[in-house]
């Protein structure tokens, strides 16, 4: 609780103005400011603000304690003027005073202001009265601002557990509290002058910087006034969600800003929780998967004809990767507007997975019906979605089960729908396929074919084949591709084809994957021993690798139990498995860089790879794709292509590998054109590695001659 002299001191403070006005106007000793006190109704005020002091023999003291009887001065008219009596023991001397009543908050008892003086007075004018009326509600305007005092804001901003940080039009912060800074795990003291976007995501820095510009130029700021809910980077690099509670306020000639900002992440995680146990998707509003699933079994528990589709938005992931997932939540949006007004109002309509859409069309179990919907979906699907004043091109791709014929309980006939889809990605012509038993047919066959890849891979079957690569320069082998063969018991020497598309991103393709890297670098300890230390072995790695997050540690292992050095390795990886220029992939790339192995980009030229990821992208070697390589001498096109990969790879920095060399009229077009290393059946085909050892020596003696 404020103590009275707490009280009066404040209020003296603030009401100086008026009260030193007063004294002068009136030209009186004293003004003053008195309450009743609470619960003393009728009893003499306390004087709680006083400007002016009575002199008490050789002591100043403030007057008017307490209400004198015989107070001898007491002017009471007009009527609206009221006077107080009021005069202490302590103050016999003063002799005159007068007061008003303030206008005061209801909170309050009633408030007086006056002037007293030692001398008596004996009248007061009208304008007197007004002036002092003035005065004392100047001076209530000054007390009764709701208050928060410069310190005490300063205190409550220290410790409250809420991040405050305040910022300049340069996006420069300029001051944040404890909690902000233990929040982001910065000092305190660091964080003053920096920029603030050292907390914002490397890829919403633009959507940022370009926000802040745009309040900086005066225009309304989107977020001010509503809670985004937005990823933050802590000083070690780790994201986390946060909700950004955003004011903007003019300062001086320019504009200030301030966020409270608030650690989000276990209410995320407890909606995580709660989503899965709720039946509507947030995004999109529709239903979701786990929701469309109980629907569906309701229906066939009826006894229902009913048709499942399962959609996938083609180029989706490449599309947000491009334009953010800001823009990708937009599109999915737009799609759960648009498939519903495509059908008829008993349809359902879920979201079945990021990209994934999913249909219930319950009493219908006519192909023909399925079929028709499907073609309306796919021509809806030619007209562009609309974002931004925007236009993007999404595709779609369709696959369709029937019930009860393919499938009587609801996960068989949505597994249907699933193998349908994926069929569906096979065919171009008309992503829409309507499931047949054979699909599940290649399922089985794929599982088969796993079981007996897996026992391959127990019992030896599996061998790394090498195919040398050399330097147009001198003829010198360079290094060589490790590439999978299977020593089929029953089917003799089988190529990647027997083998790779059984695999698809399965956990066997890891197994089979930190297998090849193993043998390489088993089969590279061996050369290294040999003398052989300045050529590199090439492996390819699967997406699954690429992806699985152990990639740089498995790496390392493999370079440590073969003692090799790092620039023996080259790891080939394709655009589609990497380079979709996310920081994920990037920062997997620059470990491996970080680690001394090389990176090549294979296949180059039959991929998506834009000028910006090459460039971002830390990779040595770029691999011409066979293709180009192959038309050289007949296509006019393929050789500009050829001779513009070499000037990019060039001046990126590279090392050019030109793939799939046959005849001396390739290479001699690719030596004009400044190439400078190859591989193709014209030097080798892929050998065993005891080959590939007799080549070593032997172009090791003479490194022109081998190739002849
Ligand atoms: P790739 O990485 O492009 O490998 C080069 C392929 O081109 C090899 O086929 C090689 O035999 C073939 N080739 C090389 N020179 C010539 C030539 O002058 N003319 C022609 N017509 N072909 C040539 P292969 O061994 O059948 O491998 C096919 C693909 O399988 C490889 O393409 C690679 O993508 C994949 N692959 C092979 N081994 C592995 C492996 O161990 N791991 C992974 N992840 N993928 C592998
Ligand atoms: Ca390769
Ligand atoms: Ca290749």
């Amino acid at each position: 609780m404020e103590s009275f002299q707490d009280e009066e001191r404040r209020t003296r403070a603030k009401a100086a103005k008026a009260l030193n006005v007063a004294a002068d106007l009136f030209r009186a000793p004293i003004a003053f400011i008195a309450s009743a006190r609470s619960g003393s109704a009728g009893e003499a005020p306390d004087v709680i603000a006083l400007c002016g002091e009575a002199a008490d023999g050789d002591r100043l003291r403030p007057v008017l304690d307490h209400l004198s009887p015989d107070w001898p001065t007491v002017l009471t008219e007009p009527a609206d003027f009221e006077a107080i009596g009021a005069a202490a023991s302590a103050t016999r001397d003063i002799r005159f005073f007068a007061a008003v009543p303030m206008p005061a908050p209801e909170t309050r008892g009633t408030r007086w202001f006056g002037i007293a003086d030692i001398v008596t007075r004996r009248t007061i004018s009208q304008r007197q009265i007004e002036a002092l009326t003035d005065l004392g509600h100047l001076a209530a305007d000054e007390i009764d601002v709701p208050e928060l005092s410069g310190s005490q804001v300063d205190k409550f901003v220290d410790h409250s557990s809420l991040a405050f940080v305040t910022v300049d039009d340069a996006g420069k912060i300029r001051f944040a509290n404890e909690a902000f800074a233990k929040l982001l795990g910065y000092d305190r003291r660091e964080l003053l002058g920096a920029p603030v976007d050292i907390i914002v995501p490397e890829r919403m820095k633009s959507a940022h910087h370009a926000g802040l510009a745009r309040v900086v130029s005066g225009k309304a700021s989107k977020l001010v006034g509503k809670g985004v809910e937005v990823s933050a980077v802590r000083r070690d690099g780790t994201e986390f969600p946060i909700e950004l509670l955003l004011s903007v306020w003019p300062d001086g000639n320019s504009i200030g800003f301030g966020a409270v900002i608030r650690d989000i992440s276990e209410r995320r995680t407890r909606e995580v929780r709660l989503l899965r146990l709720a039946r509507n998707d947030t995004l999109t509003g529709l239903c979701n998967h786990h929701y469309f699933r109980e629907l569906v079994e309701a229906r066939l528990e009826d006894g229902e004809a009913a048709t499942v589709l399962y959609l996938d938005l083609d180029g989706f992931r490449d599309l947000t990767d491009v334009l953010g997932h800001t823009t990708g939540d937009y599109l999915l949006q737009a799609v759960a507007i648009r498939l519903p007004s495509l059908l008829d109002e008993n349809a359902i309509v879920a979201r079945a997975g990021e990209d994934r859409f999913a249909i219930l069309l319950a009493g219908v179990g006519d192909v023909l019906v399925a079929d028709e919907v499907a073609t309306r979906i796919l021509t809806a699907f030619q007209t562009p979605f609309e974002i931004d004043h925007c236009a993007y091109q999404l595709g779609v791709r369709i696959g369709c089960a029937i019930a009860p014929a393919h499938g009587e309980k609801a996960d068989e006939l949505l597994a249907s729908a699933d193998f349908a889809l994926h069929h569906a990605h096979q065919n171009d012509t008309r992503p829409f396929r309507l499931f047949e038993r054979s699909m599940c047919l290649a399922a089985d066959t794929r599982r088969r074919v796993q079981d007996e890849l897996r026992r391959a891979l127990r019992d030896g079957e599996l061998e790394m084949y090498f195919q040398p690569q050399i330097a147009f320069s001198d003829g010198a082998v360079i290094g060589a591709e490790a590439l999978i063969r299977w020593n089929h018991p029953e089917r003799g020497l089988l190529g990647p084809s027997a083998i790779l598309p059984a695999l698809e991103d399965s956990a066997l393709s890891l197994s089979i994957g930190w297998w090849t890297l193993d043998e390489a670098c088993r089969k590279a300890a061996h050369w290294r021993d040999l003398g052989f230390d300045a050529i590199h072995v090439g492996v390819n790695l699967f997406r699954s690798q690429y992806l699985s997050g152990a990639l740089p540690q498995r790496v390392t292992a493999a370079l440590r139990r073969y003692d090799i050095p790092a620039h023996m390795l080259e790891l080939e990886v394709t655009e589609t498995i990497t380079l979709h220029d996310d920081e994920r992939s990037l920062a997997v790339a620059r470990d491996l860089r970080n680690l001394g192995v090389r990176i090549a980009l294979d296949d180059f030229g039959t991929g998506f790879a834009s000028l910006r990821t090459l460039k971002n992208f830390p990779l040595t070697t770029l691999k011409i794709d066979r293709g180009f390589v192959q038309d050289l001498p007949t296509s006019k096109q393929s050789a500009a292509i050829v001779h513009s990969m070499l000037a990019m790879s060039r001046d990126l920095g590279f090392v050019t590998v030109a793939e799939g060399v046959e005849t001396r009229e390739q290479e001699g077009i690719l030596r004009d054109f400044g190439c400078q290393t190859a591989q193709g059946y014209l030097y080798g085909r892929p050998m065993q590695a005891a080959a590939l050892t007799e080549l070593l020596e032997r172009n090791n003696a003479s490194p022109l001659r081998a190739f002849a």
